[in-house]
C-alpha cells in the first residue's frame, strides 16, 4: 500500500476470527485492498472479535500471517474491537439520551423464522416489546429506527441500498448475551476511522440498511459502499468446508495461482506470468482494477 500519500481514501477489512480465512474471505480482502491501492489510499485491517465465545487468538494469528503472505499488508496500526468497548458504550449512551432504545425479549427460535424467511440477515422486534414488559436482565438492547427519514445511497456495484424506517423499523444494538451487536461496532468504527469506502462482500448488501439507519441515529457520515461477489460453489450453493481454508504454508506457487484464482472471480485481468510475488501481482491488479468487470454480481461461482 502506498506510504506517505494521502489521498483522503480509507479503506478496510474487517475479518472476524471465528475461523481461517477462505476464498470468498480472501476476495473481500483482495478487493478492498485493491480498491484503496488503485486510490493511492490507506487500507485498514479490523479484527471484529467482540464475540469472544466464538472468536479465537489463534484464527487472528492466522489471519494476519496469512495476509502478510499474500501481500496484504498495510502501514496502519491493525484495530481489535475487542479493545475498544468505552466507544461502543458511548455510543449506546448517546442513543439511550435520544430516547430510542428499548429492551426485547423475542426469542432466538421466533428471530431465526423471520431471518429464514426474508433471508436478509436481520429481523426486527416481532412482539412490539417496546411497549410491554421485558426483562432487562434477559433481553436485547434494541433501537427504534422508525422517527428517522428513509435515506437511499448507491453501491458501487449492487446500485440503490435504500434505508426505510417502516421496513427497517429498529436492530439490536447490544445482544441478550451482552456482547454489543455487530452493526453498533461496525458504523462506529467506520466514522470513528474515517473509513470513506467500504468494500465487502455482498453477503452483507441487504443487512447495509440498518446501517444506515444506525448512522443517522447516530449522526455519523455514511461512507461509500462496494458490495463484492460472494464465492459459492459451481452448483451455486454456499462455499463448500473444502475451500473454507485458506492454506499458508504450501510454498508460493501455491499462493500465486491461489491469487491468480481471486482476481479471475473478480473477472480482473490475469497479472503476466512474469509476476514472480503476490506483491507484483498485487501491483498489476492495483493499476487495472476494473470494478465495471463484476458490477451487478452477487455472487460468483468457484471453479
Ligand atoms: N466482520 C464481518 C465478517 O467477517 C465483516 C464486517 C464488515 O466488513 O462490515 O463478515
Amino acid at each position: 500500500m502506498t506510504e506517505g500519500t494521502n489521498t483522503g481514501y480509507l479503506g478496510r477489512f474487517a475479518p472476524s476470527p471465528t475461523g481461517l480465512l477462505h476464498q470468498g474471505s480472501l476476495l473481500a480482502a483482495v478487493g478492498s485492498f485493491l480498491d484503496a491501492a488503485q486510490a493511492h489510499g490507506q487500507w485498514l485491517l479490523r479484527i471484529e472479535d467482540l464475540d469472544a465465545a466464538r472468536c479465537r487468538d489463534e484464527f487472528t494469528q492466522n489471519i494476519l500471517t496469512t495476509l502478510a503472505a499474500y501481500g496484504l499488508a498495510s502501514i496502519l496500526p491493525v484495530q481489535y474491537q475487542s479493545a475498544r468497548s468505552a466507544l461502543y458504550e458511548r455510543a449506546l449512551e448517546t442513543l439511550a439520551a435520544s430516547g430510542r432504545t428499548f429492551h426485547c425479549g423475542c426469542t432466538r427460535r421466533e428471530l431465526s423464522a423471520v431471518r429464514l424467511a426474508e433471508d436478509d440477515g436481520e429481523a426486527c422486534c416481532l412482539n412490539d416489546c417496546r411497549t410491554r414488559r421485558v426483562d432487562p436482565a434477559n433481553s436485547a438492547l434494541r433501537v427504534d429506527l422508525t422517527g428517522l427519514s428513509p435515506v437511499e445511497t448507491q453501491d458501487r456495484s449492487l446500485g440503490s441500498i435504500r434505508f426505510e424506517p417502516h421496513i427497517h423499523r429498529d436492530v439490536v444494538v447490544r445482544r441478550r448475551d451482552g456482547v454489543i451487536a455487530y452493526h453498533l461496532a461496525v458504523v462506529v468504527d467506520d466514522a470513528d476511522a474515517g473509513i470513506t469506502d467500504v468494500v465487502r462482500g455482498a453477503d452483507l448488501w441487504q443487512a447495509t440498511a440498518w446501517q444506515l439507519g444506525l448512522q443517522q441515529a447516530l449522526g455519523l457520515a455514511t461512507p461509500r459502499y462496494l458490495h463484492l461477489p460472494v464465492v459459492t460453489e459451481p452448483d451455486g450453493q454456499k462455499l463448500a468446508k473444502a475451500r473454507r481454508s485458506i492454506a499458508i504454508e504450501t510454498g508460493d506457487s501455491e499462493l500465486m495461482s491461489t491469487l491468480r484464482n481471486v482476481l479471475a472471480l473478480l473477472r480482473q485481468d490475469a497479472a503476466p506470468e512474469a509476476a514472480r510475488t503476490p506483491k507484483e501481482i498485487l501491483e498489476f491488479a492495483a493499476a487495472k482494477w476494473n470494478t465495471g468487470r463484476f458490477r451487478g454480481l452477487h455472487s460468483v461461482m468457484a471453479d
